[in-house]
């Protein structure tokens, strides 16, 4: 659950839709899937407000963004500590809270105190497989 009374901004109607989109959203949306989502309650809305909202409450540290799509920035509203399982084709992004013993040799750290890490698993999802439209391009 995403805590509103602490996002120190404005809530207008449009944002506080941005925000029930965000709301345990597992499919990590960018900017454009928000838009899609709630553009036909909010016909007067941009997909800037929905982009500049999204920036917003990533610097509040609400959302996180995700660089794994080269296409578009993702975002994921689940603050817990978590790994990514990623498809190479259709950029389908799934949760995993599995956890990790992954350490670094004290030659490795360079000195750094560690706080955690995180896994993108890739491969091709299911649906994708089926589909049989893969990308040769795709190692
Ligand atoms: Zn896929
Ligand atoms: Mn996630």
């Amino acid at each position: 659950m995403i805590k509103r009374e602490n996002i120190d901004m404005k809530l207008t109607p449009q944002r506080l839709a941005i925000l029930d989109c965000l709301d345990g959203n597992t499919s990590h949306p960018s900017a454009a899937d928000v838009f899609r989502a709630i553009a036909l309650n909010f016909p007067t809305m941009s997909i800037a407000t929905v982009y500049n909202t999204l920036e917003t409450l990533k610097e509040k540290g609400v959302v996180k963004e995700l660089g794994i799509d080269s296409d578009k920035k993702r975002f994921d509203p689940n603050p817990e500590p978590h790994h990514h399982l990623i498809c190479l084709n259709c950029k389908e992004i799934i949760d995993v809270f599995s956890y990790f013993s992954l350490d670094l040799q004290e030659n490795e750290k360079c000195g750094y105190e560690i706080v955690g890490n995180h896994v993108d698993f890739y491969g091709i999802c299911p649906k994708c497989k089926e589909k049989k439209k893969l990308d040769p391009n795709i190692t």
